[in-house]
């Protein structure tokens, strides 16, 4: 289906974040939307041969280089990176508009894992790193990982993390297991949060967490599978061994001792990330069920004028335009540097995918068997939203969260500040 998105300028919002809106709704509509089929080829399954996965490819590529003529790449990276230099609340609007079109966000530059490692190597690499690492990725000639989750430990601790990496004269060398570190398969390097045993860094259980940068074609480092999710036979989450990886120390990615401060941050600005692509894929599945709605005949009558399916649209408007409000707030708490941007993010983690969960459900059954086919992209979503309550934190860690947080404000003496 094509519906076009329909945007127009949001009185009070700056011009230039009501242009790149307007930009990139334009690009979505023209661009995409009527090559959908073709450009995600594989997802929907109707790829047979070799030739549809290399004309696929080919039409991406040509689709990224139209994206960085308009001026529309990697909108959450500064511009001296050759970003478009957005602040969050910029990027939100922005994103939830490109992420309307399933998958469309790669072609803009900001794909996890790539776009969270692209904001921690900005912020904690060196001039070496950036100039080996960041610039690659950003120009999409690298792709990376982010290697934290541990089969034999709770990723939602991951102070409990147990791969070591140990000093040997200017190296480190890496021992451990890990998985689900997602775009294994096709990553030149990965970061790898490890507990490093010379530690520099300030006690707490934390307090010797680090990320190190490794090139995955440093000899003993094993993809040992491509991890089956939601009934497929492998996926490009990928289970890894790392056996004697010895790498430089100038690989450490900030102080020895900061990874956790520095995941945390990486993380926070990913699931932000997360629940804006939620949200342009809602908006897309309620548009598709209402159209829907609109069309098809039922027992003597159309889709939309059943009770029903009135309530389905309704509770889908409110689903959406909260969650709307609850991404765009949080970035602009983040762009202020408001400390109460940790509470908001976790609960619009909590909220957004279960949201998004919802919407699509609903645009499912609106559709009936066509919903769980795949001629749609609800049937993709579907699954995307499912396990976004899992990736970058499970929902329950992030309602412990929020409450830890509103109760240290009330035990303060005082109550939430709900203009924050
Ligand atoms: C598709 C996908 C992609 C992913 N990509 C990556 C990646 O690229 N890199 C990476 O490092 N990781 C990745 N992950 C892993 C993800 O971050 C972890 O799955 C997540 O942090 C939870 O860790 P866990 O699976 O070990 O579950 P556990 O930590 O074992 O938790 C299991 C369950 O316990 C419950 N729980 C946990 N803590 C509490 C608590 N305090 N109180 C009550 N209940 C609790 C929650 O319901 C939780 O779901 C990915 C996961 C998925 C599904």
């Amino acid at each position: 289906m094509t519906m076009p998105i329909n945007i127009s300028p949001i009185p009070g919002l700056a011009d230039h974040v009501n242009d790149v809106r307007l930009r990139t709704a334009s690009f979505i509509n023209s661009e995409i939307l009527p090559v959908e089929d073709k450009l995600f080829a594989s997802r929907r399954g109707t790829v047979v041969t070799e030739q549809d996965r290399e004309d696929s490819r080919n039409l991406r590529e040509e689709v990224k280089r139209k994206v960085k003529a308009a001026g529309l790449w990697a909108p959450h990276l500064p511009q001296e990176y050759g970003g478009m230099g957005l602040d969050f609340m910029a990027h939100a609007y922005m994103n939830e508009i490109m992420a309307y079109a399933l998958g469309a966000s790669s072609l803009f530059g900001v794909a996890a894992p790539n776009s969270g490692n692209a904001k921690i190597l900005v912020k904690y690499g060196t001039e070496d790193q950036k100039r080996k690492w960041l610039l690659p990725l950003i120009d999409g000639k690298m792709e990376s990982g982010y290697s934290m989750t541990e089969p034999d430990n709770a990723g939602s601790d991951p102070r409990s993390l147990t791969t070591t990496a140990v000093r040997e004269g200017d190296d480190y060398v890496i021992n451990g297991l890990k998985w689900f570190t997602s775009n294994g398969f096709a990553s030149d390097f990965f970061i790898v949060m490890c507990r490093v045993e010379d530690s520099t860094g300030q006690g707490g259980r934390s307090g010797s967490m680090s990320q190190i940068i490794v090139p995955t074609d440093t000899p003993g480092v094993e993809i040992v599978r491509g991890i089956g999710i939601w009934g497929g036979s492998s996926s490009d989450h990928c289970e890894v061994r790392y056996t004697n990886v010895r790498v430089p120390a100038e690989n450490v990615l900030g102080r020895v001792g900061q990874g956790h401060e520095a995941a945390q941050e990486r993380l926070g600005a990913g699931r932000v990330f997360h629940c804006m692509n939620s949200v342009g894929q809602m908006w897309r599945a309620f548009d598709l069920m209402v159209e829907r709605a609109l069309t098809r005949q039922v027992h003597g009558g159309l889709l939309k004028d059943k009770q029903f399916i009135q309530g389905f649209i309704a509770d889908s408007y409110i689903d959406l335009q909260t969650s709307r409000l609850l991404t765009i707030r949080a970035a602009e708490l983040i762009d202020r540097g408001d400390p109460q941007a940790r509470t908001e993010i976790s609960a619009l983690k909590v909220y957004v995918p279960a949201a998004f969960h919802r919407v699509v459900d609903r645009a499912i059954q609106v559709w009936g068997a066509a919903g769980v086919s795949n001629d749609l992209p609800l049937a993709a979503m579907y699954l995307g939203a499912r396990t976004l309550r899992l990736a970058d934190g499970p929902d329950e860690v992030h309602r412990i969260l929020v409450a830890k947080n509103v109760l240290a404000h009330y035990e303060k003496g005082l109550s939430w500040d709900f203009a924050l």
